[in-house]
């Protein structure tokens, strides 16, 4: 049976593998000056939604999805708590912190793992629209304080949109990650796919990801966070070594870096590619935005 994979922007996307549909985040519900691939009202089946962090480019479009399919959401318990407060009924939600063996029909197994939400840029305003992947710049924790900055203080009218889709979604999103989740999903007779959608690890837990993934998942923008310390390195040295700690999966494809709706508003991914392709067994795959793709072809 093909298990295919289908990319709706930022860190959302749809799987169907054997009859199941199961989204990794669902941020459906997006500003206006990104694109929507999908709307919470065009979705017609969920089985699972798993959730990378509360923030607001992972939640908005969930609770929706999950009322009206039926779908049981699995997340971090700040992200569940969101979801309950939206009325999401209790028995569809599961908080998860990591170490869970979560089993789905089929003999599907999906376990998660403790990820590290990337460093934020340190001032938005001097981040250029376009990075690129062999870029070193400062990072600091955290969203920010956008909400309470007077309009006149904010750097275009970019901030100030973005501001006010912010306001507009409060409470469907939280501004504290929850800590970031990593998924690893088998599924017996095809493979394992595994989800890093943030671009920060606790390097050491990817040694020992199993069953180790055929396909992964992984997040190309942003400042790595790496042990929660300070990083020197660029995403391309970060995402390398992931790739050589997780033993260089079959696959690999980007998320996180198309569109954003503050500057860096897209990731020029091409020296990790070139640099994947010369350094490792792993191929890139390339996964247009709404078209459904074989996982593990
Ligand atoms: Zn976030």
């Amino acid at each position: 049976m093909t298990s295919t994979i289908e990319f709706l922007g930022t860190t959302t996307f749809r799987m169907v593998i054997n009859d199941l549909v199961i989204f990794h985040d669902c941020w459906l519900d997006r500003p206006q000056s990104l694109v929507t691939y999908l709307t919470p009202d065009q979705v017609d089946r969920a089985d699972y939604i798993l959730i990378n962090h509360a923030h607001f480019d992972h939640l908005p479009g969930t609770e929706i999805v999950a009322k009206k399919t039926g779908a049981r959401v699995i997340g971090n318990a700040e992200a569940i708590r969101v979801l309950r407060e939206l009325g999401v009924p209790e028995d569809q939600l599961m908080p998860v912190a990591g170490g869970e063996h979560i089993k789905l029909p089929h003999d599907i197994v999906i376990r998660p793992y403790p990820g590290l939400h990337c460093l934020m840029p340190f001032e938005h305003g001097a981040v250029p629209d376009v990075l690129t992947t062999d870029h070193r710049y400062e990072g600091k924790p955290g969203l920010g304080n956008l909400p309470n900055v007077p309009d006149d203080r904010l750097p275009s009218d970019q901030f100030r949109s973005f501001k006010r889709y912010i306001a507009k979604n409060q409470g469907r999103f939280s501004l504290w990650d929850g800590g970031c989740m990593m998924y690893n999903i088998h599924v017996p007779g095809q493979g394992t796919i595994f989800f890093n959608a943030h671009c920060g690890a606790y390097m050491g837990l990817l040694n020992d990801i199993h069953p180790r993934p055929d396909v992964a998942i992984l997040a190309a923008a942003g400042q790595p966070c790496v042990n929660g310390d300070g990083y020197t390195g660029t995403a391309n040295e970060f995402v390398l070594d992931c790739l050589e700690r997780l033993g260089q999966p079959r696959k690999v494809a980007w998320c996180l870096h198309d569109q954003s709706p503050l500057p860096p508003q897209r990731i020029d991914t091409s020296t990790l590619e070139e640099r994947v392709g010369r350094e490792t067994k792993t191929k890139v795959m390339t996964l247009v935005p709404a078209e459904a793709t074989g996982i593990f072809e």
